[in-house]
């Protein structure tokens, strides 16, 4: 029998972000056709799994931190990063409650980012906010398959069982092929008052801990 666990989350929303950030960030290329290449199921290896944990694949921008090329008064850091001969400066904002949610859900699961952007991007930042994250529990946008024109996470390909990989995103296209897998998580474009992580996300992956199967769990949308 399906359970109704969730609580979650406003109407898909794709972010807009500045023509620069296009180049780094999970921002859809329209000129993608609608394949699967080889890429599709070759397996993404987290190596063994050392404990009987759940997997938490998080996104990276707009779920956990929100960066800008334009500098604010606020941003938690800066990151430089080149790309074809250019430099660019991101000014990167941590979503409220970052270090203590990252905290609390690596003490229950198996944590990984998996982000749509570009490697040269994403790994600084994830540097900057969760060093503790393994280079074999980051993926980036070459990990991603292209599927109409967006990019695409299928955590089917993670060497982890399905019945236990969970996928947080603000962009539920990302998880499209991992329906079952998913929880969409509000945008974060920079609120200071954001409450989403601890007050939102957290409880309700303390519940998902204790679920026989992630995939027999109904995520119901509040905005359905
Ligand atoms: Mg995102």
């Amino acid at each position: 029998m399906n359970q109704t666990i969730v609580s979650h989350s406003p109407k898909a929303s794709f972010s807009c972000l500045d023509h620069i950030k296009s180049c780094f960030g999970c921002i859809c290329p329209c000129f993608y056709p609608n394949v699967f290449g080889s890429q599709a199921y070759k397996a993404l290896d987290l190596g063994p799994q050392k404990e009987d944990r759940k997997t938490l694949v998080l996104d990276l921008d707009e779920t956990l931190v929100h960066s800008s090329v334009f500098p604010t008064n606020f941003h938690d850091f800066q990151i430089e990063v080149s790309s074809g001969g250019q430099s660019f400066t991101f000014y990167v904002h941590k979503r409220p409650d970052l270090d203590a949610f990252l905290k609390l859900v690596s003490d229950i699961y198996e944590v990984v980012i998996f982000t749509a952007s570009l490697e040269s991007y994403a790994n600084p930042v994830i540097d900057l906010i969760a060093p503790w994250i393994p280079l074999t529990h980051r993926f980036f946008r070459k990990h991603c398959i292209s599927y109409n024109g967006f990019f695409v996470k299928d955590v089917s390909r993670l060497n982890r069982p399905i019945s236990s990989i969970l996928i947080c995103d603000n962009a539920p296209i990302s998880y499209v092929l991992n329906r079952k897998n998913g929880i969409e998580v509000k945008s974060f474009m920079g609120e200071k008052d954001d409450k989403e992580l601890l007050s939102v996300l957290y409880p309700l992956l303390k519940k998902l801990v204790e679920v026989p199967d992630v995939t027999q769990v109904y995520l119901k949308q509040k905005s359905q």
